[in-house]
């Protein structure tokens, strides 16, 4: 299953039409009204003014480096028609392996005609629909979509990756490492996929050490960290998971990922489960208990998991790993994210008929993250808080929270994506706070799926990066405190 290109196919046959942006609160974060100011929400203002302050104007990457991901993602934010057509065709790039296909995929989407696109696009297309003609045009498309990529992936291969890694860490940036790939069809693409992974540790651990010290990432509250960390996706190690025999599928996964997170402990290097859709959801949990429960990794305390706030279930998943750390003994991290696949998984939920298991209003998903920070602060000694986002009110809610609480600040960390927040990232690094930057290494064919999920995200127009940077939202407007009408027991 190709979780983009099964989402853009119902995405086309069914459009969920969110409505125009405009640049009113009120229609940009439906539901979000900006409360009586409390010392909270003022305190959240100021360090969000602070903050925006040291950015000095500056834009992330993906609204600045590459000059052809600016026209994409403006012409996908205008229209929504081509955003659909044009999203499936850069999934679909990977595997049009002739000028003939590409040629073939623009006809059948018509992507050369009736749109209002710029003179430049259109000719391209134009180029591309003539068998002709095409060779040029498929040649610059291909060189368009290569570019783009890059903005979000660290290098092609390990090699490529490292020099990118260790100008982070000169900057004063953590890393999580990830090899591109997921949704495996085959044991021997998974048995390939595992030995790069093995193979990876063995590289990082070597490296590393290399590096020189820097007290803020190379410590927690505690002391030292590892260095090297790394985050894996499941779908990528075993071709046949299936929810419904969740325990037949956690076991031929136990024999892919238990000799990568024994490795990592041999070298010092911190392993995190990613979660993917809802349909891995039930196996990842399961699975990352049987390993962090085996004997030889019980005390072992670099390893993590993700916790989606957008999940209806978070909150139970959230007491299922302090439940975890309760049993082993030792404590895991966790990154809070609000999770990437929302749009799959409510087509997925309505195709399938079964009840949608994310919230469906982004301010539940933004109060219910707000809500997880507080819980995973309270907890802070067995759950280390690691906040995922570029939402600056959703970090900012984090590090005045984890003040008020007088959690040491080197017991959290904040990750972003690489390629996606830059200006947020050292700000909040300038603040002495440990930043992870999660740098995905991959040729494009294996990155496509991820940056498809990178181009829905930023182009939706529930966005925080959009707001901010297209359409230029004010600080505090975007600081306002999410409206949930859910109410959250427990
Ligand atoms: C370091 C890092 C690691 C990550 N790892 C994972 C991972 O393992 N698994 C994973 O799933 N994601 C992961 N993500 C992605 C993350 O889940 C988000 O997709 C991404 O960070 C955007 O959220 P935001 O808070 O930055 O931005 P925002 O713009 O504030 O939020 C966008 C998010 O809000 C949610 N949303 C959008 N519209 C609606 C709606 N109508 N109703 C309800 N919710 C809505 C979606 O989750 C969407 O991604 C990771 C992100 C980072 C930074």
């Amino acid at each position: 299953m190709r979780v983009a290109l099964v989402l853009i196919v119902e995405l086309k046959k069914r459009p969920i039409t969110r409505g125009r942006t405009t640049t009113s609160t009120r229609t940009i974060f439906e539901g979000v009204i900006i409360m009586a100011p409390s010392s909270l929400q003022a305190k959240i203002l100021q360090t969000a003014e602070a903050l925006t302050e040291r950015m000095k104007g500056e834009k992330p990457s993906l609204f600045s480096k590459s000059r052809w991901l600016r026209l994409i993602l403006d012409l996908a934010m205008e229209d929504h028609e081509f955003k659909v057509d044009m999203f499936h065709f850069v999934d679909a790039l990977p595997m049009l392996t002739t000028n003939e296909q590409v040629s073939q995929h623009v006809r059948d989407y018509r992507l050369h005609e009736k749109r209002a696109l710029p003179l430049w696009a259109s000719a391209v297309f134009k180029m591309a629909s003539n068998p002709l003609t095409a060779a040029p045009a498929v040649a610059t498309i291909r060189t368009i979509v290569t570019e783009i990529a890059k903005t979000f992936i660290v290098g092609r291969d390990t090699a490529e990756a490292l020099a990118t890694l260790r100008r982070l860490h000169e900057e004063g940036f953590a890393f999580t490492t990830d090899l591109l790939g997921e949704s495996t069809v085959s044991a021997a693409e998974a048995r390939q996929y595992q030995a790069r992974y093995l193979d990876l540790i063995r590289c990082l651990a070597q490296e590393v050490p290399r590096w020189q010290a820097d007290a803020v990432i190379d410590n927690n509250h505690l002391g030292p960290i590892p260095r090297a960390n790394i985050s894996l996706k499941l779908s990528a190690l075993e071709a046949h998971l299936d929810s419904v025999d969740t325990e037949g599928s956690v076991a031929r996964l136990k024999e892919r990922v238990l000799p990568i997170f024994l490795l990592a402990q041999q070298n010092n290097v911190f392993v995190n489960l990613d979660v993917e859709t809802w349909e891995l959801h039930g196996i990842t949990y399961d699975l990352f208990e049987e390993i962090v429960t085996h004997p030889d990794l019980r005390s072992y305390p670099h390893v993590g998991i993700v916790v989606q706030a957008y999940l209806k279930t978070a909150h139970e998943d959230m007491q299922r790993l302090l439940d975890l750390v309760r049993k082993r003994g030792t404590p895991i991290t966790v990154r809070l994210v609000k999770g990437a696949y929302w749009d799959y998984e409510v087509v997925h939920a309505r195709q399938h008929g079964y009840p949608c298991p994310v919230f469906t209003r982004k301010a539940d998903t933004d109060a219910n993250y707000e809500r997880l920070t507080v819980m995973l602060l309270q907890h802070f000694e067995e759950l280390s808080p690691a906040f995922a986002s570029h939402n600056l009110r959703s970090l900012v809610h984090a590090l005045v929270q984890a003040e008020e609480r007088n959690v040491p600040p080197l017991a959290y960390e904040v990750q972003m994506l690489y390629g996606m927040a830059e200006p947020e990232r050292k700000a909040v690094r300038s603040m002495g706070r440990r930043v992870r930057v999660y740098a995905p290494i991959g040729e494009l064919l294996l990155g496509m799926a991820y940056l498809v999920r990178r181009l829905l995200e930023n182009t939706a127009n529930t966005s925080f990066l959009r707001s901010r940077y297209h359409e230029g939202t004010d600080i505090a407007s975007l600081m306002a405190t999410p409206q949930s009408s859910i109410s959250f027991n427990g």
